[in-house]
């Protein structure tokens, strides 16, 4: 399991997927939801929604397991 680049978080599969999906495909390193959050200025909860968008669009990149936390 990889860690966050930034923070050295575990990482979920959302946030390795998300990553990739919103900053750069070939990524080997990736950010946890918060240092995401931060990058972009925006909420988690937004963060979330596109995952959840991306999975529903059938992109790969998010397996059908849950994309939410908590
Ligand atoms: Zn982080």
């Amino acid at each position: 399991m990889s860690c966050c680049k930034q923070c050295g978080t575990a990482l979920k599969t959302v946030e390795v997927g998300l990553t990739m999906k919103l900053i750069d495909r070939g990524a080997k390193e990736y950010l946890c939801l918060d240092c995401l959050a931060a990058f972009f200025s925006c909420d988690r909860e937004l963060l979330l929604k596109k995952a959840e968008q991306f999975r529903k669009q059938g992109c790969t990149l998010f397996p059908s397991d849950r994309t939410k936390e908590n």
